[in-house]
């Protein structure tokens, strides 16, 4: 033990008198709080009068105790300052929710010289090894939230998974790799110095600070603002949480959809048949799935810029006005919307929560009743390190798949060259490409419709505009696109569905962009529009009506249900619907086309804007 501190923790130190201070204070603090603020879930237990009243007494003894023996006292003054010091400049840059709320500021801190004492207690010099990483994660954080809204999570790294490679190299750019070198010199730096202003600090005087510490924290805990609801979420304690989760959960998610979709028995095991089409009738269906579409950014909904001047100006376009999307990730709403899956109402706030399918694709289904079966992806399937390997599973049945290598309107010329190899045969097409997939680059970029528009990862304010003009512009191409491939279909009996996967945050709700906030907040995602309101519409040829009757009738009833809010799992069973396939697996509650018909009844948006209702 050396001079000084022998000096500073006598008898007679204020610290240690300080430290018994605080620690009684905390204590008591039960007493005259209220009660049901002290059951957080981290403190289980620990709030009741006996429980409280006995720790009070522990705590007594162990001050006196503590005083005789000089076990625990605090850092003297010139010690403990620069250590604040250092503590305030890593809470500042490594704790995204003081710009959430900067009333968490002060937990923050206590919870980073927590963890900095006590990592140091245990491990000295080594402490740092696992102190950086979680700095700079937090930094990392801190710098997301500033640009997107979001916390770290598995949805972040689904949505990194599911990115082309392209779409990812737009990331490294020389702004960002100075930046990421500058956060990484700044963190040393600052450990550096932390390292500096603790390594004078005695083991009695750490073990004093993180008593303190841990007191206040006890008593500070009540006066957390309601967002938290519990500490581990806030400061290094939610960069850790956060973290650990997002590891956890992608692990488990990555492979496990897959998985799931390979258990699923395939529809067409169950005999099914179609007695409503013969195989020479050259029907054609077309199911696309459209990419982060939102229903609000729709001309023919009503949006006041006209991003779908060739479907708006379309007689027998049928549009949804409401749809609601069943997740935010492309891979789990592609298996919602291929198979018969279902969200369970009961459980619908569930952050884990899954749709349940009884069978796979129903496209396995068209194929077992004649159709020629073909499938249309964008580059970005090919190149997508995790969506690929799902959409192959789910489109199995396809007899050709077809890819773009840049541009999406190169389907446009494998479309008219699938309709001349497969005659007059009955054929299911499949499509799924970039559509407004971020960063919304797939249109036009020497003559964009709306300017000025910028198709680039930075989100800041000064660009809004900008970009959510490269997202209008994005649609306005897949309007353009849909109408190009209807083009190829003219004079065949065909229905064209149309639905995106999920919705895209544009800078709006308090600056929100992207998916990210969607799963740590899935109520948000499921109370907005900007998250779960998705474009949907259909469009059927006057020759597929001409068929039969039945389905003439069965596009009267498409008409009718544009009034209802449906919901993803309305389509599996439409698509069966609409060429009036009997299978063990239809069910025409789900049938758009039926009139038994019943519209979606779960959690929807509450804030659909007026020209969003179906009943105007
Ligand atoms: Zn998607």
């Amino acid at each position: 033990m050396d001079v000084n501190d022998n000096k500073e923790n006598g008898g007679k130190n204020t610290g240690s008198k300080l430290l018994v201070l605080l620690i009684a204070l905390g204590m008591m603090m039960p007493m005259f709080c209220n009660w049901e603020q002290y059951v957080p879930t981290n403190l289980q237990g620990g709030a009741s009068w006996v429980a409280s009243g006995l720790l009070l007494v522990l705590m007594c003894a162990f001050v006196w105790v503590n005083r005789r023996k000089q076990w625990l006292c605090l850092p003297p003054t010139r010690q403990l300052l620069p250590f604040v010091g250092v503590c305030i400049v890593l809470t500042l840059v490594t704790s995204p929710h003081i710009m959430l709320s900067p009333s968490a500021f002060c937990h923050c801190l206590v919870i980073l010289v927590l963890v900095v004492t006590s990592l140091w207690l245990l491990m000295r010099r080594y402490s740092l090894i696992l102190l950086a990483p979680i700095m700079l994660v937090g930094m990392f954080e801190t710098g997301a939230h500033f640009r997107f809204k979001i916390l770290l999570n598995s949805m972040l790294l689904a949505e990194a998974l599911e990115c082309s490679k392209d779409e990812l190299m737009t990331y490294v750019t020389v702004t960002n790799i100075s930046m990421l070198i500058a956060g990484v010199a700044f963190v040393a730096g600052v450990l550096y110095l932390l390292c500096r202003v603790i390594t004078p600090m005695s083991k009695r005087s750490l073990g004093g600070l993180l008593l303190a510490m841990a007191a206040l924290l006890y008593m500070m805990f009540p006066m957390l603002t309601d967002t938290y609801t519990n500490i581990s979420h806030l400061g290094t304690f939610g960069t850790c949480k956060r973290s650990f989760r997002m590891f956890r959960d992608i692990k488990r998610a990555s492979g496990a959809v897959g998985e799931y979709i390979e258990s699923l028995p395939s529809p067409a095991e169950k005999p099914s048949e179609m007695p409503l089409l013969k195989d020479d009738d050259g029907c054609v269906i077309v199911f696309h799935i459209g990419e982060s579409v939102r229903a609000d950014r729709c001309g023919f909904n009503g949006y006041e810029r006209d991003t779908t001047p060739n479907l708006s100006a379309n007689p027998r376009l049928i549009n949804w006005e409401r749809c609601v999307a069943s997740g935010h990730t492309t891979v789990n709403c592609l298996a919602a919307l291929l198979t018969d899956a279902r969200r369970d109402l009961d459980d619908i706030n569930e952050s884990n929560q899954e749709m349940k399918a009884t069978c796979g694709s129903v496209m396995d289904l068209f194929k077992a009743n004649g159709f020629a079966v073909h499938s249309f992806y964008g580059a970005f399937n090919r190149q997508s390190m995790r969506a690929d390997k799902v959409l192959r599973m789910l489109t199995s049945a396809s007899d050709e798949r077809h890819y773009t290598n840049n541009d999406v309107m190169e389907t446009v010329e494998q479309v008219k060259r699938c309709l001349q190899k497969t005659g007059n045969k009955n054929v299911f097409m499949f499509i799924n490409n970039e559509g407004s997939h971020t960063h919304f680059y797939m249109y036009d970029q020497k003559n964009p419709p709306f300017t000025p528009s910028l198709h680039v990862v930075n989100t800041s304010p000064r660009y809004g505009d900008a970009i959510r003009n490269a997202y209008d512009n994005t649609i306005h191409y897949t309007d353009k696109f849909v109408h190009r491939v209807l083009e190829q279909l003219k004079g065949r009996p065909y229905v064209y569905v149309y639905v995106s996967d999920h919705g895209e945050y544009i800078g709006d709700y308090n600056g929100t962009w992207g998916r990210g906030k969607a799963i740590s907040e899935r109520s948000f995602f499921f109370s907005t529009q900007g998250g779960s309101g998705v474009s949907a519409f259909a469009v059927a040829s006057p020759e597929y009506e001409q068929l039969n009757p039945q389905f003439a009738q069965a596009v009267a009833q498409l008409k009718e249900s544009r009034r209802m809010t449906i919901g993803h799992e309305h389509f599996f069973h439409t698509l069966l619907g609409l060429v009036g396939m009997k299978t063990p697996y239809y069910n025409a509650e789900l049938d758009l086309c039926s009139p038994e018909a019943k519209p979606y009844t779960g959690p929807e948006p509450e804030d659909w804007p007026d020209y969003l209702s179906p009943d105007k």
